[in-house]
C-alpha cells in the first residue's frame, strides 16, 4: 500500500531532526502540514508565503534528500501556503488574545505568590541558538522536577526570556500536577517579607510558609540577594530545607553564581550544586521568528507584514522585551495615523530605536550606489543589470545576483530587506542565503576569491 503524506512526512521528519538544530525543526518544520503525494512529490502547507520561501531556501533540498528512500528516486519536497490560512480575516490587534484556562482552584493559598503570567508557556517559547540549552533544561525540569536539576540556575542579561522559562516549568507542572504548591517570587519580594518578618517578630510564619508550604521553589532575579546579610542566612535555610525534601528550586539571576561576590560562599557552592545554563542575544534568524510567534499569537497574521517584521529584527537587537515593544509601537503608531504598516512606517514609528543605515553617515562618498555596484558586477560578469534585478533563475543570472548582493551587503552595509529590493523585490531570506553561498565559496574557491576582490577595487576606485 502506497504510503500515506502523513506517514511519509513523519519518517522524513524524523530524520531531518538528526540533521537540523532543534530550533529549525520547532521553528520551521513542525508547523508544516502534509497535504499530498504527488508520484514522488511531498507537497507541504506552510502557514504563510514567508514560511513558504524560508523553507524553499532552507530546507528543501535536504527533505528532498531525506525523501528519497521514502518517495523513491527524483523525490521532491515543495512548500505551498496553507489555503485555511489564507482566507482567515484579519482580526483586530486590540482585540484581547483568548483567555487561557481559568486560574485552577487549587492554586496554592501563600501570601508570598506573586501571579504567573498565562503567556509565558513552554508553547510560546521561541527557541534558539542562545537559549536551546536553557529551554532543555528547563524542559526537563518541567518533566521530573526535584530529580535531573536541582536547583536550575538560569542566568542571562534583562529581557532575554529567564521568568518566561521558570514560568513555564510552573505552568507544565501545574498542567500535569494541579495541585502542586508553586511559589513564585522575585527576590526583591522575599528581601522584603525578611525584613518585615525581623521587625514584626513574625519570622516563625514565615518560614513555615516557604519551608513547608512549597512544591515547587522559583525566585527570580536572586542577584537582588548580593549584600543583604540577613536575607541571605534566611534563605539558605529555605533553600537546604526544600532541596532536603527534593522540592524542585529554579532561579534566575543576570550573572552566573560565580560573578556574585556580595553572596556567601555557601550560597554560591548551593546555586551551583545542579545546572547553571545561560539565555544569550537571539541572533537574526531567531529574532524573526520570536516576531513571527508574537504575531501569531497577538492574531496579526496580516497587520504586519513579514518585511517590516525582518526590517524590526534587523534593527532591533538589544532583546526580546526590546522587540516586542517594537511591535506594539509600531501598531499603535499605525492605527493613530490611520497609516499602513510599511517599511516607512516602521522606521518613522521606531526612529528612537533604530541604529541609523551605516552607509549615510561613515564617509558617504567613498562608497558606491547600490546600481553601481549592479552595474560593475553585471560587466564582468557578462550580463545586463537588468538581468541581475530579473526573476530569472538561471545559472549566468544566479551567480553574479549573489555576488552582487554580497557585495552590497559587505560594501554598503545595507539592510537585507533593502537588498531585496533592490534586486526586483526579492525576499530577505534568500539575501541571507545568497550572502552566505558567496561566503562559502570565497572561503575555498581562489580564483573565485579573485575575481570577486578585483570587482571590489573596482568599485572602490569609483
Ligand atoms: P528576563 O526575565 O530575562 O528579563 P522575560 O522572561 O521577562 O525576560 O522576557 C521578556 C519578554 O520577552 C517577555 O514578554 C517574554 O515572553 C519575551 N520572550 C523572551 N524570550 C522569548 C522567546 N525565546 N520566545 C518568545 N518570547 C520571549
Ligand atoms: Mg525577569
Amino acid at each position: 500500500m502506497p504510503l500515506s503524506p502523513k506517514d511519509a512526512w513523519k519518517r522524513i521528519l524524523d530524520d531531518a531532526k538528526r540533521e537540523l538544530p532543534a530550533h529549525a525543526i520547532q521553528s520551521w518544520l513542525t508547523p508544516a502540514e502534509p497535504l499530498g503525494i504527488e508520484g514522488s512529490r511531498l507537497i507541504l502547507g506552510a502557514p504563510d508565503q514567508f514560511a513558504v520561501n524560508w523553507n524553499e531556501e532552507k530546507h528543501a533540498a535536504l527533505l528532498a534528500r531525506l525523501a528519497e528512500p521514502v518517495l523513491g528516486h527524483g523525490a521532491e519536497v515543495v512548500f505551498k501556503v496553507l489555503e485555511e490560512r489564507q482566507k482567515r480575516p484579519q482580526m483586530d490587534f486590540f482585540v484581547a488574545p483568548p483567555a487561557e484556562a481559568a486560574p485552577l482552584a487549587s492554586a496554592p493559598v501563600n501570601p508570598s505568590n506573586q501571579p504567573l503570567n498565562d503567556r509565558y508557556s513552554f508553547d510560546n517559547f521561541v527557541i534558539g541558538k542562545s537559549n536551546e540549552m536553557a529551554a532543555a533544561a528547563a524542559g526537563a525540569v518541567a518533566e521530573a522536577p526535584g530529580k535531573t536539576y536541582n536547583p536550575l540556575f538560569i542566568y542571562g542579561a534583562t529581557g532575554l526570556g529567564k521568568t518566561h522559562l521558570m514560568q513555564a516549568i510552573a505552568h507544565r507542572v501545574l498542567e500535569r500536577e494541579p495541585h502542586t504548591r508553586v511559589l513564585y517570587i522575585g527576590a526583591e519580594r522575599f528581601i522584603n517579607e525578611v525584613i518585615e518578618g525581623i521587625h514584626g517578630r513574625s519570622m516563625q510564619d514565615l518560614r513555615r510558609r516557604y519551608r513547608s508550604e512549597v512544591d515547587l521553589f522559583l525566585v527570580d532575579d536572586v542577584h537582588f540577594l548580593e549584600g543583604k546579610e540577613a536575607t541571605q542566612e534566611e534563605f539558605f535555610h529555605t533553600f537546604n530545607s526544600l532541596y532536603g525534601e527534593k522540592k524542585q528550586i529554579v532561579l534566575t539571576s543576570d550573572r552566573p553564581p560565580t560573578e556574585m561576590p556580595g553572596l556567601e560562599a555557601r550560597l554560591v557552592s548551593r546555586f551551583q550544586a545542579g545546572m547553571v545554563v545561560d539565555v544569550g542575544q537571539p541572533d537574526l534568524e531567531h529574532r524573526i521568528a520570536i516576531l513571527r510567534k508574537k504575531k501569531e499569537q497577538d492574531h496579526l497574521e496580516t497587520a504586519i507584514p513579514d518585511e517590516v517584521l525582518a526590517f524590526i529584527a534587523e534593527h532591533v537587537a538589544s532583546n526580546v522585551r526590546e522587540l516586542e515593544g517594537c511591535i506594539i509601537k509600531l501598531i499603535l503608531y499605525g492605527s493613530l495615523r490611520k497609516r499602513e504598516i510599511t517599511i516607512e512606517t516602521a522606521r518613522e514609528a521606531l526612529a528612537d530605536k533604530i541604529r541609523p543605515s551605516g552607509g549615510e553617515t561613515v564617509a558617504p562618498r567613498h562608497l558606491p550606489t547600490i546600481d553601481k555596484v549592479q552595474e560593475i558586477v553585471a560587466k564582468r560578469w557578462g550580463v545586463t543589470p537588468e538581468g541581475l534585478r530579473s526573476k530569472a533563475r538561471i545559472k549566468t543570472l544566479t551567480v553574479p545576483r549573489q555576488i552582487a548582493m554580497y557585495l552590497a551587503r559587505e560594501m554598503l552595509q545595507m539592510q537585507l530587506v533593502e537588498i531585496g529590493q533592490s534586486f526586483g523585490g526579492r525576499d530577505h531570506s534568500t539575501v541571507i542565503h545568497s550572502v552566505d553561498k558567496v561566503q562559502q565559496q570565497l572561503q575555498r574557491d581562489r580564483a573565485f576569491r579573485e575575481r570577486v576582490e578585483s570587482a571590489r577595487q573596482e568599485l572602490l576606485a569609483q
